[in-house]
């Protein structure tokens, strides 16, 4: 089938490997090594990511919907799959799939047994997830004898693990908070696990935990967007390699006059004599108008190239004014010469956001290994 426009989502397996490895270097060796796919795999293909890091060794998955599970499972991934977000309406679908549910409070907790027991499962495997300060999902400390009944008093399921969620582990300034974070972890899941019979695995550590608090590795560790080639921090980024590059191509080119304005609400004019190029994206692609207005800029043929004026629907014009190129040239937008993280923060925003808005009806190029 023909491309019905040059703009392509490059996906580099071989990259994607060289960051398990790096990150798989950084964790302590007992450790597991469970990685996110959540979001399309961070806004690339969470099919394609799955399979090689299956091939790679992962042991476990993590997704934050049960659709994202199903998907895995019926494209053949057979490693266990956290869902770590999963609501009391889909819990027969996760069984059904044999998805593993995070069970984040009371509600799901005893609706996940009573649905187990109704449907006879036994040591069913679920992970419990504890709130030591994020104060997003998860039990408080309080709750955790209730939780010890309710699990003693049931074989239907079984604690595969029991996690919890840092806030800053990325931000150096929080370093008391999160410490405290890890001790009250430490705390909470003994409370709960010393009068069980078997060991949860425990985690807690996302990537900027697994670089900055080595020693919180516990059982296993939970990454995303270092497998994905960023690490919120400048002195690591350089050791991992983005695995999107979103390309496109020029349509057009037109030379202007001083003074004539560019685009809807002539957000821009020339000052001199300019060469403006026009490209097959926009904001309904995943670049948004924050990157507008020469906030941020592309690469053509190797030069930086602002976007000038508002970013539209589904074309974004850029100054190739002094840059040798013509139409039909190609344009790297991140993951060339440009480091996708500063492409982001020129726009106002974090590589996550960057990478999982970039939208469905982008092509998708899986580049091998
Ligand atoms: C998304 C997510 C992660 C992954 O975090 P990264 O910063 O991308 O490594 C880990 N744990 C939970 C609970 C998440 O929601």
């Amino acid at each position: 089938m023909p491309e019905a426009k040059e703009t392509v989502l490059e996906i580099n397996l071989g990259n994607l490997a060289h960051n398990y490895r790096f990150l798989r270097s950084k964790t302590d060796k007992e450790a597991k090594f469970l990685s996110v796919v959540k979001a399309h795999a961070y806004g690339s293909d969470s099919v394609e990511i799955a399979k090689k890091l299956e091939e790679l060794g992962t042991d476990y998955f993590a997704v934050a919907y049960v659709e994202e599970g199903i998907r895995l499972r019926e494209n053949g991934i057979s490693k266990p799959i956290l869902v770590l977000h999963p609501q009391p309406s889909h819990f027969e679908e996760i069984i059904e799939h044999c998805l593993e549910p995070n069970l984040y409070s009371q509600k799901t907790l005893e609706s996940f047994v009573s649905l187990a027991e109704r449907l006879n499962q036994k040591n069913y495997p679920v992970h419990i997830k504890l709130n030591t300060g994020l104060n997003r999902l998860g039990f408080d400390q309080s709750e955790i004898p209730r939780v010890f009944e309710t699990i003693k008093n049931t074989n239907s399921i079984k604690i595969a693990s029991v996690f919890s969620h840092l806030a800053a582990s990325e931000d150096w300034q929080e370093r008391e908070f999160t410490l405290s974070q890890i001790d009250l972890f430490r705390k909470m899941t003994w409370q709960l696990i010393e009068n069980l019979d078997y060991e949860p695995l425990l985690h807690i550590c996302n990537t900027s935990g697994v670089i900055n608090y080595p020693k919180a590795a516990f059982s296993m560790v939970r990454t995303g967007i270092g497998l994905y080639g960023y690490s919120n921090d400048k002195t690591i980024d350089p050791h991992l390699k983005p695995v999107g590059k979103l390309k496109t191509i020029i349509s057009q080119i037109r030379k202007l006059d001083p003074g004539a304005s560019v685009g809807y609400n002539r957000a821009f004019k020339t000052e001199k004599e300019s060469k403006i190029a026009t490209l097959p994206i926009g904001h309904a692609d995943g670049i948004n108008r924050i990157y507008g207005k020469q906030k941020a800029g592309v690469f053509v043929n190797g030069k930086y190239a602002p976007i000038v004026g508002n970013v539209c629907m589904d074309i974004i014009m850029i100054d190739v004014t002094g840059i040798d190129c013509e139409e039909g040239d190609e344009v790297i937008i991140f993951g060339g010469p440009q480091h996708p993280v500063d492409f982001a923060r020129a726009g106002g925003t974090i590589s996550y956001e960057l990478i999982t808005g970039i939208q469905r009806r982008v092509t998708r190029k899986i580049i091998p290994e």
